[in-house]
């Protein structure tokens, strides 16, 4: 049987973004595992309690590891503290990838949930105010996906995902 991957609803056209919209991926790979039964589509954020829409959040200076470990936090645009919803969030996605046997996840770049190589920041300045900067890093539900040894990938690696799939195939 093909193992399935775990991907961010929003990639499959799903609109569970904060803005109300999605970011349907035409890869052809994708169109295929759907065919296949292979996809388990999944929005960390509606699946923490999050509305759609909702106001665009940030980790503050940090990574999403910091955020599981309770170091950071993730602020909403109106400043509210929606660490909480991020982390139930997380531990649902978690939870879902591991009944269906995931492995390997696609999820879209530079969320604070889904992110896995770069993610938007909130930076203090030293007069106050915030800015936001695209930094090093990955969301809090990659970050916990991670650490249970799901790999992640984003929408412009699919050939690094597939690559990785392949590897996990046991040797005849
Ligand atoms: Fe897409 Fe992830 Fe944001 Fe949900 S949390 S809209 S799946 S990037």
């Amino acid at each position: 049987e093909q193992t399935k991957v775990l991907v961010s609803a929003c990639l499959l056209g799903q609109r569970v973004r904060y803005d109300g919209g999605h970011s349907e991926s035409g890869a052809k790979i994708l169109a295929q595992w759907r065919a296949e039964g292979r996809v388990v589509a999944f929005c960390p954020e509606v699946a923490g309690g999050l509305g759609t829409p909702r106001p665009p959040a940030q980790i503050v200076d940090a990574n999403g590891d910091d955020v599981l470990d309770g170091k950071a936090r993730i602020l909403d645009e109106t400043g509210d503290d929606v660490s909480a919803a991020f982390l139930a969030g997380a531990q649902a996605t978690l939870e879902v990838a591991q009944k269906a046997g995931i492995r390997v996840a696609i999820l879209k770049s530079k969320s604070p949930s889904c992110g896995s190589q770069r993610i938007y920041n909130t930076l203090p300045q030293a007069d106050g105010s915030a800015t936001s900067a695209l930094v090093p890093g990955m969301g809090i539900t990659t970050a916990l996906l991670r650490r249970h040894g799901i790999e992640v990938f984003n929408e412009h690696q699919f050939d690094q995902a597939l690559a990785y799939l392949e590897s996990l195939r046991p040797n005849p």
